[in-house]
């Protein structure tokens, strides 16, 4: 099969084996050549870990640090007509690497919200790790089925109070306009807390706990976006903030009920990036492009390979890691500054459908967008006949 990239909207629908192997070593090697990550253990829990900030989690824990280490992600496997999704790609490709390097790599791909998966997961640690040190919760769903009644959840993006109007950036149409987005009922409000607040972190945690596969001194995390006044009425202010703001509840609540092995539970607070969570939220293209931009001319660019390693090393498990007002493990500073945020806003107001290109990096944008699926990969031959066939 010749694959090119169909894009539909904010997601591209299918996905390139060759070119997502190649998006994976690309990690792969950068961690290599930082120093090694002695501080993190070795047995290492990664529930979504097939793409974004939980691949470039995982990517630290086994190639930085030696771990062991066991994902749960929710991918699409191929077909002989279909690509498979890019988790699943990234996902052998990770198994791949780990094999050559003698590393332990087990992964379920199953749904992370239900008991059974949970249930195969503990399984899997007493048979093979025995216990986990680190837990990294790092799904990001727009649904949630819950695992007692069955009701399903939809998460909506929307800010919550008022309309919100502003600028964005439709990526089909290559056009700056105005959106208004209507605000969020509480129904919806409450659903979003539900598939993208803190209940199944709890639920996981509980489980592995009541399961006795938590190490003692075992740490966990979940990822949130604070960003600043520009992103809050899409991001902070609005319906997902309202769920990462239980994240905050979910990790304050665990702190307090597992001191009998000294649990440390934390939510870190990393930087705007291209994934395919973040493609989906109305505004983000517009602001991440302007974003690239101004912290690539500050030389504080980063993607989740890189935030991921400074979190694990001077976060996680740092002595005096930087904490924000509410105790998040803060590793935003560099996009979230009054300084940066000053060059940023003045883009902002600048930007229109003519001066777009000139002022926002959308090219460096695009090009990460494509690569998450394996596209725009230097060295990988896309009119070549590749077999979308691939398992691990
Ligand atoms: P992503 O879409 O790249 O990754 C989501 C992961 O969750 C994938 O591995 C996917 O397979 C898995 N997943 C989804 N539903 C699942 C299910 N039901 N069962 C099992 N696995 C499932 O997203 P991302 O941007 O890396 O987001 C990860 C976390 O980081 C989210 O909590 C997000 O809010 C947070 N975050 C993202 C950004 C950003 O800019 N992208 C910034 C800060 C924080």
């Amino acid at each position: 099969m010749v694959i090119h990239p169909k894009i539909r909207g904010f997601i591209c629908t299918n996905a390139h084996p060759v070119g997502c192997a190649a998006h994976v070593q690309q990690q792969i090697d950068y961690v290599k050549q930082q120093p090694a990550l002695t501080d993190v253990p070795k047995r290492v829990l990664v529930i979504g870990c097939s793409t974004g900030y939980g691949l470039a989690t995982r990517i630290n824990a086994a190639f930085g640090a030696g771990a062991q280490t066991l994902g749960v992600c929710f991918e699409k496997e191929p077909t002989e007509k279909k690509t498979a999704t890019a988790g699943w790609y990234n996902t052998a490709a990770f198994h791949e690497a780990a094999k050559k390097e003698g590393l332990y790599a087990h992964t379920i791909n199953g749904d992370a919200f239900s008991n059974e998966i949970k249930q195969e997961v503990i399984e899997k640690i007493k048979q093979d790790l025995g216990q986990v040190d680190l837990v990294v919760y790092s799904l990001a769903s727009p649904k949630r089925k819950d695992p007692v009644t069955g009701d399903l959840y939809s998460s909506t993006l929307k800010p919550v109070g008022q309309a919100y109007t502003t600028k964005t950036y439709n990526t089909d149409k290559d056009e700056v306009s105005e959106i208004t987005l209507e605000p969020a009922n509480d129904d919806e409000i409450q659903q979003t807390i539900k598939v993208m607040g803190g209940e199944d972190w709890e639920l996981w945690l509980a489980a592995l706990h009541h399961a006795g596969v938590l190490a003692p001194n075992a740490k966990t995390t979940a990822y949130t976006y604070i960003g600043k006044k520009l992103t809050w009425p899409i991001y902070g202010h609005a319906t997902i903030g309202k769920a990462k703001e239980d994240l905050d509840r979910a990790a304050s609540a665990m702190r307090t009920r597992y001191t009998d092995i000294n649990l440390e539970a934390y939510v870190s607070s990393l930087k705007a990036l291209v994934t395919q969570a973040s493609s989906a939220i109305p505004v983000m293209p517009l602001y991440i492009s302007l974003i690239y931009k101004v912290m690539k001319e500050e030389g504080t660019h980063e993607g989740c390979i890189e935030q991921t390693h400074r979190l694990l090393r001077d976060a996680l498990y740092a002595e005096n890691p930087v904490l924000d007002e509410a105790g998040r493990l803060f590793m935003n500073g560099w996009e979230t500054n009054d300084q940066t945020q000053a060059k940023i806003e003045q883009l902002w107001h600048q930007v229109t459908q003519d001066n777009f290109h000139q002022l926002a990096d959308y090219a460096g944008y695009h090009s990460d967008f494509l690569q998450l699926f394996g596209f725009g990969m230097a060295g990988v031959d896309y009119d070549a006949d590749v077999n979308p066939i691939v398992t691990w």
